[in-house]
């Protein structure tokens, strides 16, 4: 089988690297790809939200299957175009993928469905009318622009004042682009947070491993939120009472609500959780895998991703097939110095080798790139170290063994990442 991979970042380096161990895989491309993918896949200088480029692509190399990574290609209809052509893909169509690509859009199916979330307060495509609905929502309240905003489009406003600001920088000052033309109000939730991922084919499902993901900058879960500091993946998350609660209120009422509006869901369904005292709630659906929480799940992987991902495209899904290795896994992301704000890029990286002689250790890269002899850093989040283990604390234990051979000027990352963390609204 040949495979095309869109995207260039950690998830889907560990999607190569998955790919790439199945014997059925016996081609690898990837559009963008990285530094570290190129090593297992030829990498196409073509950017994952271009479409009409990833069909150019697509249609030289004639791949027998694309998996898609980011969520930009899927909102911006990919998948319908592969689909068209009758080229086999793994992702939703533009209009599943609205799940993710219009928040108003997806609490509207949540509520219509009746799978529990967060109250919302309104929905309004002016900042004056965002103004105004402030006198009527309990504080903190959750403000989210209504479109993509790469993770900048959710705030948790403790006070008026801080709220005020935020509309006034997404829908005045247009500082997260169209994606901030609506916002959307409603309440904040408490408890803990757990990454739900499900592969379908648009009638059968299964899940994939329980993560959490740490997405605060620094320890303790403070500082500015960004793309994902870490990650770690243990079946502890998900007791047996708590798997069956969210697939009776949640999942399969999500299957059944899609199946009721017509939509044909295919792909990855990342489902964000509130585990309220009420129960879990749903917080976002993603169309896609989150990232670095597939670090952390593939690592885990005991079953050919290529051949089920194959099935999928065709709509023949097995859910026995997926199998997950026990214990847990662990990803600690290092990061450039600055990010989530402004970094430098183009630091030298040492130490790679070194870590990956460490049994059980991965480092997947996100932003890298080659420069003659040397890798360097090309972004935000730069690599992900990534280990399994019998127990959350072995794995643990290995992936900061990894991180400690590594360094590059600037390089910051968590120390706490697979500790408890309470992610109150208060908190945020
Ligand atoms: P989202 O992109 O909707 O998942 O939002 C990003 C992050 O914002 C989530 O992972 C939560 O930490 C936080 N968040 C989103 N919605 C709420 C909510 N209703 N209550 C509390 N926190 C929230």
């Amino acid at each position: 089988m040949k495979i095309l991979v869109i995207g260039g970042g950690g998830r889907e380096h560990a999607l190569v690297w998955k790919l790439r161990q199945n014997t059925a895989a016996e081609k690898l491309w990837c559009a963008p790809g990285n530094g570290g993918i190129a090593a297992g896949a030829e990498c196409a200088a073509v950017e994952a939200g271009d479409v009409a480029g990833l069909v150019a692509l697509a249609g030289k190399i004639a791949p027998d299957l694309t998996v898609v990574g980011p969520e930009l290609p899927l909102v911006n209809g990919l998948v319908d175009a592969f689909v068209e052509r009758k080229w086999a893909v793994v992702g939703p169509d533009k209009k599943a993928a609205q799940l993710e690509g219009s928040k108003i859009f997806a609490k509207e199916f949540l509520q219509r469905h009746n799978i529990p979330t967060a109250e919302m307060y309104g929905a309004h495509d002016s900042a004056g009318a965002a103004y105004g609905a402030l006198c009527a929502v309990d504080w903190p309240v959750v403000i989210k622009a209504d479109g993509l905003c790469a993770g900048k489009g959710v705030f948790v406003a403790p006070n008026p004042d801080a709220a005020t600001d935020f509309i006034e920088r997404v829908m005045e000052k247009n500082e997260l682009g169209d994606g901030g033309k609506r916002v959307m109000l409603e309440e904040a939730l408490e408890g803990e947070e757990l990454s739900f991922i499900l592969l379908t084919d648009g009638e059968r499902y299964a899940a994939l491993a329980p993560t959490r993901d740490h997405k605060r900058v620094f320890d303790n879960s403070e500082g500015p939120n960004t793309g994902g500091m870490g990650a770690y993946s243990s079946d502890d998350l998900l007791p047996a009472q708590l798997r069956r609660t969210i697939k009776t209120t949640i999942v399969e009422p999500t299957m059944k609500g899609l199946a009721a509006d017509g939509i044909r869901y295919q792909g990855f369904l990342y489902i964000g959780l509130m585990l309220t005292k009420e129960g879990p709630k749903v917080l976002e659906f993603n169309c896609r895998l989150g990232d670095p929480e597939t670090q952390a799940i593939l690592a885990r992987l005991e079953f050919p991703l290529a051949a089920v991902l194959a099935d999928v495209a065709a709509g023949r899904l097995q859910p026995d097939k997926l199998k997950w290795k026990a214990g847990a896994s662990a990803c600690v992301v290092l990061a450039s110095g600055g990010y989530p704000g402004k970094f430098e890029v183009g630091k030298v990286i040492y130490g790679l080798t070194e870590a990956e002689k460490i049994a059980d250790v991965k480092v997947l890269h996100a932003g890298t790139k080659r420069l003659g002899d040397n890798l360097v850093t090309s972004g935000g989040r730069v690599l992900g170290v990534t280990a399994t283990g019998n127990t959350l604390g072995a794995a643990l234990q290995r992936a900061y063994e990894g991180v400690g051979k590594i360094r590059f000027e600037g390089m910051h990352y968590r120390k706490d990442i697979g500790k408890l963390q309470q992610s109150s609204a208060a908190g945020n």
